[in-house]
């Protein structure tokens, strides 16, 4: 990334009281980079402007900082894509241990080069459709469904449930909310929360429309937020959802189906 671009960044983030560091900085800019390397080899991101990247991709990501603390949590990120909003919240708070899952075998291959490069530890990255990663044991290396590029040593070879075991999960653009609550609940911790990036909306309607959901799965709309990044107007929704209490083991349901007939 340019000198230009990254001053821009450093001013906006410290403007807006989440100020990274010299090291921070340079992984967003390695990040940035290979983004676009890989970009032009498979399809990441339609945004690539270095300073639409930095408010859209980078401030976007690490906007719940200013309501909630990640600091020594665990995190899913549920659809992560080119890394979306996983990758910046490590960034920025080097103690979460994060998971990074996505369907697409590429986008997690790209997850594993950004890793490396940027030297981020506690990162697991799995390859796999929510629903069987959520639904039960499984075994880590060996399953059809899920495979794991990424585990620590102590992980290999033995059957690890991802289910209720994360502090926090999040998911950006992956569907709509309703859908997203019976993949994110179930990985959940009772106390957790699952941190639902939207468009802004006015009336609430895909809140609304998630009610009945929520409510199968253990789980309620704590608060929302509205924010903006730098050069947009006020167009983002921030939804907490919290786990109240333990999702019944039925859902989520076989794979396609939430998406499907929706709870
Ligand atoms: N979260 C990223 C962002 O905001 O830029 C990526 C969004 S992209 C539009 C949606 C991603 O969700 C894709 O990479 C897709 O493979 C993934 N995805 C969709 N349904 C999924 C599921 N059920 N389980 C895991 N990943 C899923």
């Amino acid at each position: 990334m340019e000198n230009d671009t990254i001053e821009i960044f450093r001013k906006e983030m410290d403007a807006t009281g989440l100020s990274v560091s010299a090291k921070q900085i340079d992984q967003f800019s390695l990040y940035y980079d290979l983004l676009v390397e890989w970009n032009s080899k498979i399809n990441l991101t339609r945004i690539t402007e270095p300073v639409d990247v930095c408010r859209l991709h980078f401030m976007d990501s690490i906007a719940p900082m200013r309501f909630v603390s990640f600091e020594e949590r665990s995190l899913i990120d549920i659809g992560t894509g080119a890394g979306f909003p996983g990758i910046p919240l490590k960034i920025t708070n080097p103690s979460l241990k994060l998971t990074l899952l996505d369907a697409l075998d590429k986008r997690c291959r790209f997850l594993k080069e950004v890793t490396d490069s940027l030297g981020l530890d506690n990162v697991t990255i799995i390859h796999g459709r929510a629903e069987d990663a959520a639904s039960g044991k499984l075994k880590l290396c060996d399953n059809k469904a899920v495979s794991i590029i990424n585990i620590s040593e102590d992980e290999k070879d033995t059957d690890v449930s991802l289910r209720g075991r994360y502090d926090f999960a999040t998911s950006r653009a992956v569907a709509k909310l309703n859908i997203l609550c019976e993949y994110a609940v179930p990985f959940l911790k009772t106390g957790g929360r699952f941190v639902a990036y939207k468009s802004l909306d006015e009336n609430n309607t895909e809140l609304g429309d998630a009610g009945k959901a929520m409510q199968i799965l253990g789980a309620v709309c704590e608060r929302h937020e509205d924010y903006s990044v730098p050069g947009h107007a006020n167009d983002r929704t921030l939804y907490f959802i919290l786990k109240e209490k333990e999702t019944p083991e039925k859902y989520p349901r076989r794979t396609g189906l939430p998406d499907k007939k929706p709870l």
